[in-house]
């Protein structure tokens, strides 16, 4: 198997082959002489098969199957894949920087002067502290999920537990370790690769990338209630704006002619502010709904001790046991709210406050690659 692998091996082999189907044109030409239609006929059909058994023995391994042919020719296709994905993170990055960067200013400059100058003091305490709560908790997750490596098994020969060896990296993969073929290092507790973070989601920063998440999410949602009256306020100026000019252009209807109130007319400052405040809350509306979805899925995930990854093989493995009669329990399912609370790392209730509702850069619980499995001593995965 290590020899067949081997581009030397193969070179000689393929010399080895091609000489030999020399030597028998030369013996079949000199023996039989070549005289008749049958034996030329007899003599290239001999020549055809041993012509593909040459290619044959060239690709030829006794683990060979469909799937790693398919495999392989696929690889370039991955390939791509991998690179334009891996030059694409950068974009999304600096796409989610400025759509960020762009929302918060428009906050400052309209959202917050009419609540300011509209809401009683109570409201404006209110809104002054969840705002800018919000605003800290994301950024700072955000820099956290994508500044901070997932983890990766050690590279030293110290022993430690796996389950298998990586066929690209070619070293030994802890449990819940998977290759991601984009980063091309093997991943700890590998949930997936976020194109939006340009880093993978792993065993240290799952927590960042989930909270960077939910505080998103609830950004959006904030955003997108504060501004609804400016919304419709504004909605309504550019719909107004649009049919005026419409009656205006239009030759068949009277100039100057208003059957109501006549527009008022903005300046560039106020239609600048409509615009904003139009693009504010379809913005967050829709990241809202998109990104509160994909919440919604990884906490479903997480309360059940599962990645992303592992939901896949786990389905998988379900239906195979089921077919046995047998019944597929998670081995790192810990119940739903153990499972919270090891991702969070709560270990006591100040926790919820100083480690989940307020910035922190505490350590998950455990290394990525020694995993207590619940079921592990006494039961097996299937009972
Ligand atoms: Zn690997
Ligand atoms: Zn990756």
């Amino acid at each position: 198997m290590r020899v067949s692998s081997s581009w030397r091996w193969q070179l000689s082999r393929a010399m080895r082959l091609a000489l030999r189907w020399c030597w028998l044109c030369r013996t079949q030409r000199g023996g039989q002489g070549g005289g008749t239609k049958a034996g030329i006929g007899g003599r290239l059909s001999e020549v055809w098969r041993y012509s593909k058994l040459l290619l044959k023995s060239l690709y030829f391994n006794s683990l060979t199957n469909s799937d790693t042919l398919l495999d392989c020719a696929f690889e370039p296709v991955y390939w791509i894949v991998d690179n334009v994905t891996h030059w694409f993170g950068v974009v999304f990055v600096c796409l989610v920087v400025l759509l960020t960067s762009s929302v918060v200013v428009i906050v400052y400059l309209f959202v917050l002067p009419m609540i300011v100058s509209t809401y009683p003091a109570h409201w404006i305490v209110w809104h002054l502290c969840c705002g800018h709560w919000l605003l800290i908790m994301l950024v700072f997750h955000y820099y956290k999920a994508t500044t901070t490596s997932p983890g990766h098994p050690p590279k030293d020969k110290s022993p430690f537990p796996f389950v298998s060896i990586c066929k690209k990296c070619i070293t030994p993969k802890p449990p819940r370790t998977h290759h991601c073929s984009i980063c091309n290092v093997c991943v700890l507790k590998m949930d997936h690769h976020c194109p939006w973070l340009n880093n993978c989601v792993g065993h240290f920063n799952h927590r960042y990338f989930f909270s960077f998440c939910v505080y998103m999410t609830m950004g959006c949602i904030y955003c997108s209630i504060s501004s609804r009256n400016l919304f419709l306020d504004a909605y309504d100026a550019v719909e107004h704006k649009i049919q005026t000019l419409d009656t205006t252009n239009c030759p068949s209807c009277p100039p100057q002619t208003y059957y109501q109130t006549p527009p008022p007319d903005y300046s560039f400052r106020e239609t600048t502010a409509h615009k904003s405040i139009i693009f504010l809350w379809v913005l967050t509306s829709s990241v809202a709904v998109a990104l509160g979805g994909l919440t919604l899925w990884h906490a479903m995930l997480i309360s059940r001790g599962e990645t992303s990854i592992e939901r896949h093989i786990n389905r998988k493995e379900a239906r195979r046991l089921k077919e046995k009669g047998k019944v597929f329990r998670n081995p790192y399912h810990r119940g739903k709210m153990n499972n919270l609370k090891l991702l969070f790392g709560v270990q006591k209730r100040s926790h919820w406050l100083t480690r989940v509702l307020l910035p922190s850069s505490h350590l998950p619980c455990g290394d990525g690659i020694v995993w207590d499995c619940t079921f592990a001593r006494r039961d097996p995965m299937a009972i």
